[in-house]
């Protein structure tokens, strides 16, 4: 029996026997040490008296008698506080002693102590939990301190933050004061910066058994004299890379040393506190992309919006005025184009940085996109915008060293007042830009305050475009066509030019002038080429079957539509469907498409003029193109500009060119076509200079096709 009760002693675990009438009649040594409570304590008592004290897990009991005297064996897990009110969870394994026996309606419990195991999985689930349901890093912190300080008491916890330059920010201490706290944030972790900063200047564990001698408290001892505190152990958290993103401390409140619990806890804490900070740095850096700009770090335009939103608000409040100030960067494709994407980038980056020097305090500023920014001036009168947005201009305008070489940015300005140009951000941000676009119009480099004449333009604008949206899927658009004919003949036809037409139903006649450009704005002009294409060549189809001549028809082509790979193909197979041949058609495009070097264009140009197709430089000397250009490319015809045609008669210099184009053109075997002939005066000396064709309202206007045809018939002849 005595060796039987020293086995007993000895054992971990804590036993204890009861009876039937559930007072206990023995409890091992092991009980003692687990609890707390001597033996003499709890003999002929029931463990509710004790043990299972007010703190228990209710009705923990109960549910063990009800499992108890059904199955005669019960198993339960709970979190019970000993003697000193030290928590111990238990795993506790019931039997009835009667069990197969008959005899006395006692128990026998072997209780084990899980409380390294269990804090562990409990302290990871509500933090996890925490996290889950998104809890603030804050709050996730202070609930692992509030933990930590529940399973073991005699610790008070504290986590810190290391921001990227070193500095020590306070996440969670709810056992420190305030005072402390803020004394704490922003202190340069280093050799000698008590506990924390020392363990995370080493990356190190620091123990510190008593804070009253040690020297790594020398310059904290005074701010912690007050607490009570007299050792402080702190660990680094470390993310997974191994930098020191924070520590996590435990204050005693006496000298001595972290115990095993301890350590378990600062294990399972570690661990969750660095899962913790990296997820909400990784939160905070989607947050960065997501509203702030990458290349300039300045908000993005969701950003602005929302921020503007809050700042009309207050302006609103206070009864203030505001400006907001759209600049957009005059040339920027071409510093893109000619210096390349990084001068393009480090000019964007520069721009930033004198935009952000022009704010105080209260405004607000945002890149909107590629070259545009927007600036929110709060408590700012007509007046000062003005004289703020000429002081940008003047700033932009100091030289910028981009690399390889000095550019002076210029830019264009539109304002926009609040209240009275608008009282959202987006009615705002649309009068400004409208201002802008018309600054940008009138003089670069300029400023422009927004108007509502500026808002009727735009409105109409977008009226025509959307009517135009409608005439093309309609099909209300017509053709109409003007011939073009040989100077030595002028009543033989060289070809017909096709020249669009709209008919609008309440405005009347809409010039192409000015739809086309309202076309290729609104993305609407490839659809518009592409119905022109079938239309002239269900012409051309139409008048061979009829036996009229028309050797050739001119089409107009967008530089945009060269954009499109498939759009060599898209001119074939239009082509094919009307039974026609490359010969029968003269392409015109402008000297933007010639220099365009995107490879969709160059691989469109050299599929059309492999195929057979004549390209035709329209509106030749008034683009950029050089001469020398010319013969690089499989360009058939040049059409002379009608401004030089309009001052042949008057000016020298138009006449020296006009007669350098032509023997130019003449050597490289090109034909010219002088447009907008509208004199005898003018064709003769064409022809004297040996213009081979010409096209102007001297010979016909653009007329519809039935009336072309009147025209053939009128000249007598068929064509050529
Ligand atoms: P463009 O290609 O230079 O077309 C010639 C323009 O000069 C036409 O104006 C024509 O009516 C006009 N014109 C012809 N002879 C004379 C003349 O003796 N004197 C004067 N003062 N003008 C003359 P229109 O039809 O108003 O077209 C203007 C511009 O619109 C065209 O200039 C062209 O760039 C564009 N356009 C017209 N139709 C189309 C089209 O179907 N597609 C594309 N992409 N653009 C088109
Ligand atoms: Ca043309
Ligand atoms: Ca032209």
């Amino acid at each position: 029996m005595e060796a039987m009760r020293n086995a007993l002693d000895a054992s971990d675990n804590a036993i204890v026997m009861s009876d039937s009438d559930r007072r206990v009649v023995y409890v091992n040594a092991g009980f003692t040490r687990l609890f707390g409570y001597p033996s003499a304590d709890v003999l002929g008592k029931r463990l509710s008296e004790t043990l299972f004290d007010a703190r228990a897990e209710p009705g923990i009991l109960d549910h063990i008698r009800t499992t108890l005297s059904s199955e005669g064996k019960a198993r339960v897990e709970t979190l019970l506080y000993g003697q000193t009110g030290q928590p111990r969870w238990v795993s506790m394994v019931i039997n009835s002693s009667d069990a197969g026996a008959g005899g006395t309606g006692g128990t026998i419990a072997v209780l084990t102590d899980i409380t390294l195991t269990k804090m562990h999985e409990v302290l990871q689930k509500r933090v996890l939990e925490g996290m889950v349901n998104e809890l603030p890093l804050p709050d996730l912190m202070i609930l692992v301190c509030k933990e930590v300080e529940r399973i073991a008491p005699e610790v008070t916890a504290s986590i810190l933050a290391v921001d990227d330059s070193g500095y020590l920010r306070p996440l969670a201490a709810p056992g420190l004061t305030p005072e402390i706290c803020e004394k704490i944030n922003g202190v340069r972790i280093g050799p000698n910066t008590g506990s924390c900063g020392t363990a995370a200047y080493r990356g190190q564990p620091v123990v510190t058994t008593d804070m009253a001698t040690d020297p790594l408290w020398d310059d904290y001892r005074a701010l912690f004299a007050s607490t009570g505190f007299k050792a402080c152990w702190s660990s680094p958290i470390k993310d997974r890379r191994g930098k020191v993103i924070g520590t996590f401390a435990f204050y005693f409140r006496e000298n001595r040393e972290p115990g095993v619990l301890h350590r378990r806890l600062v294990d399972v804490g570690l661990h969750l506190c660095a899962l913790a900070i990296e997820r909400a740095a990784a939160a905070a850096r989607i947050h960065q992309l997501a509203f702030f700009d990458a290349l300039t770090g300045l908000p993005n335009r969701s950003m602005l919006r929302s921020s503007a939103v809050r700042a009309l608000s207050s302006l609103r409040q206070d009864n203030l005025p505001g400006a907001l100030l759209f600049i957009n960067l005059d040339r920027f494709k071409q510093v893109n184009e000619t210096l390349g994407h990084a001068a393009g980038d480090a000019l964007l980056w520069e721009v930033a940085t004198r935009l952000t020097q022009a704010l105080r305090a209260r405004d607000l500023i945002g890149r909107l996109s590629g070259d545009e920014f927007a600036l929110l001036l709060c408590d700012c009168a007509t007046g000062d915008a003005v004289q703020i947005a000429q002081r940008i201009l003047d700033d932009l305008a100091r030289p910028v060293l981009l690399p390889g070489q000095e550019y002076m940015a210029q830019a264009s300005v539109g304002i926009a007042m609040y209240p009275e140009d608008g009282t959202t951000i987006d009615n705002l941000l649309r009068h400004a830009d409208q201002a802008m676009n018309q600054a940008k119009s009138e003089q670069r480099h300029s400023l422009q305050l927004f108007s509502p004449e500026m808002n009727r333009r735009a409105q109409e604008r977008a009226r025509l475009e959307r009517d135009l949206r409608h005439a093309l899927a309609e099909g209300s658009l017509t053709l109409h066509y003007q011939p073009q004919v040989l100077s030595t003949s002028p009543r033989t036809l060289h070809g017909v030019e096709a020249l669009a037409r709209w008919n609008h139903p309440e405005r009347g006649a809409v010039p192409p002038g000015e739809f086309i450009p309202v076309a290729e704005e609104a993305g609407l002009i490839h659809e518009l080429t592409l119905w022109v294409l079938e239309e002239a060549c269900s012409q051309l189809n139409t008048w061979r079957a009829a036996g009229k001549n028309v050797p050739t028809v001119a089409i107009n082509l967008s530089g945009r539509s060269f954009h499109h790979p498939e759009f060599a193909q898209q001119i074939s197979d239009t082509l094919q469907r009307h039974h026609l041949h490359p010969g029968d058609l003269m392409l015109e495009i402008t000297e933007s498409v010639m220099m365009d070097a995107r490879p969709e264009t160059r691989a469109n140009i050299a599929a059309l003029h492999s195929r057979g197709f004549k390209l035709s430089l329209d509106d030749f000397g008034t683009g950029y193109s050089s001469l020398s250009y010319l013969h690089r490319l499989p360009i058939a015809e040049l059409k002379l500009d009608m401004a030089f045609v309009r001052d042949l008669t008057t000016s020298p210099t138009a006449r020296a060119l006009t007669v350098s184009v032509l023997s130019i053109a003449h050597s490289l075997e090109m034909v010219v076509v002088a447009e907008g002939v509208e004199t005898p005066g003018q064709q003769q000396w064409l022809q004297a200079h040996g213009c081979p064709v010409m096209q102007g309202y001297l010979f016909g206007r653009p007329m519809p096709a039935h009336e072309i045809e009147a025209w053939l018939d009128a000249a007598g002849h068929s064509g050529r």
